[in-house]
């Protein structure tokens, strides 16, 4: 999405390509995961506010449903591509798999900027996204939520018009919706808590006292706000964060050595997540260039942002302090630099589990949507800290029990579970 050049897709498939052989599987297997069970691609024609037409361009891929209905969000981004959505795809049947939660992959798309649409605009655009696709996903067969760039109003009117075009009220088509109105409490804590809590889980497991440390995080929107969150709260120190400009086209980081306030903030931040840089200058942050959240003498770097942000070409930035990468945003790592940090011995919580916690609550969501009744906050997070503990430590026992690195046992374990469904299933 963010480099022409660079394939997500690519990327997806070189991982699974080396985990597939390294299981053995055979060729029928490969040849079904290696790629997208189903892909749709349509146009998404809007009246503007302006009373011309636009037309939109809209995605949606299935990649896998052995293990349930598939799972994932819709994202809005000027540059997106059918490749970024097939790798993200993917990506969400590893997730869920490697969480153990009964759900498959996808993930949907419209290239479009927010930035530059009204409300009603986009409004128009969620309506016409789910018209195209209304008869192909559903509460049993695929279940859409948010992701970059759209939230739970986007989600309500995508749940408005498939209720409307199928006539009843089906609270477990969506997820991610306002609580309210089928919501979870605790679903938009759910991604950035579910990072900390391994992050917590690592560092018990190197030995580490999660007070004594420091973290740089690249992002501000949702994610990177409540991963800040409760690792300060735990007793940890963010000295650097990064965002997007929309006005000069570039990121920015921010650093402030005693520790960012992320409340104050927020205060200064777009509803995108980009923080103002004159207004942080004048709280007293140091204002970098966008790739500095990188170059910090940090314990913890936090990529929660875009995919491609630690390359071959940036790797060698990290300072050697540096202990744990968990990786908040999905693909932030490519596979080049990947292998540079298992040399350095850096210890990394891969995306697909890192990350999962999003998913999880939104797993918790259906459940609720279901029975029609609402679990209390805490009940939400305890059972997101239960289930992204426990994943944690199936990954990480297998890595040490094999010595393998945290990617490689995740999508060992993420694989097999949704490889061995398909041949339950009699797919293959
Ligand atoms: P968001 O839109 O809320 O925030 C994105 C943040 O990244 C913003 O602060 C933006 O300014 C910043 N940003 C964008 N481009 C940047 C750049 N080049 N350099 C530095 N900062 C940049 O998005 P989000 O929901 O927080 O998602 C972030 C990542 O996490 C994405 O990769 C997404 O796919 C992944 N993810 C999100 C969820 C979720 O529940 N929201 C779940 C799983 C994975």
């Amino acid at each position: 999405m963010s480099n022409s050049s660079f394939s997500a897709f690519q990327m997806a498939q070189q991982q699974f390509d080396q985990i597939a052989e390294q299981l053995n599987l055979d060729r029928a297997v490969k040849e079904l995961l290696r790629v997208p069970m189903r892909e749709y691609q349509f146009s998404i024609p809007v009246r503007m506010d302006d009373g011309s037409v636009k037309v939109f361009r809209g995605f949606r891929v299935q990649h896998n449903d052995a293990r349930g209905p598939s799972k994932g969000g819709i994202r809005f981004h000027p540059q997106e591509t059918i490749d970024t959505v097939r790798a993200l795809a993917m990506w969400m049947t590893w997730k869920c798999a490697v969480v153990d939660i009964p759900l498959g992959g996808a993930k949907g798309g419209v290239i479009c900027d927010p930035h530059n649409l009204s409300q009603r605009e986009q409004e128009a655009i969620c309506r016409g996204w789910v018209r195209q696709i209304a008869r192909n996903v559903g509460p049993l067969s695929d279940v859409p939520a948010p992701d970059v760039m759209t939230n739970a109003q986007h989600m309500l009117w995508i749940l408005d018009e498939f209720e409307t075009i199928h006539g009843g009220r089906f609270p477990g088509f969506i997820t991610g919706k306002p609580v309210g109105m089928g919501g979870s409490l605790g679903r938009t804590e759910a991604t950035g808590y579910g990072v900390v809590y391994t992050l917590r889980e690592a560092l018990g497991e190197l030995g580490i006292e999660l007070g004594n440390t420091t973290a740089s995080v690249q992002g501000f929107g949702n994610v990177a706000l409540y991963a800040i969150r409760l690792y300060q709260q735990l007793g940890g120190k963010v000295i650097c964060v990064s965002s997007w400009d929309q006005n000069d086209q570039t990121s920015y980081s921010f650093r402030l050595g005693t520790g960012i306030d992320a409340d104050a903030l927020l205060t200064i931040t777009d509803r995108f997540g980009g923080i103002d840089k004159a207004k942080a200058r004048k709280l007293g942050y140091e204002v970098l260039p966008g790739e500095a959240w990188l170059e910090q003498n940090v314990d913890i770097l936090i990529p929660a942002a875009l995919e491609n942000q630690i390359t071959r070409a940036s790797v060698d930035k990290i300072q050697k302090n540096v202990r744990i990468v968990v990786e908040g945003a999905n693909g932030p790592t490519t596979p080049e630099a990947d292998a540079i940090l298992k040399q350095r011995g850096v210890f990394v919580i891969p995306d697909f589990l890192a990350n999962a916690g999003g998913v999880t609550c939104s797993y918790f969501e259906q459940v609720q949507s279901n029975m029609n009744f609402y679990w209390e906050k805490a009940e939400v997070l305890q059972r997101l800290d239960v289930k992204m503990t426990s994943a944690f430590h199936a990954v990480h026992e297998l890595a040490a029990k094999n010595k393998l690195f945290m990617r490689d046992a995740a999508y060992i374990i993420a694989i097999s579970r949704v490889a061995q469904a398909c041949r339950d299933r009699g797919w293959v």
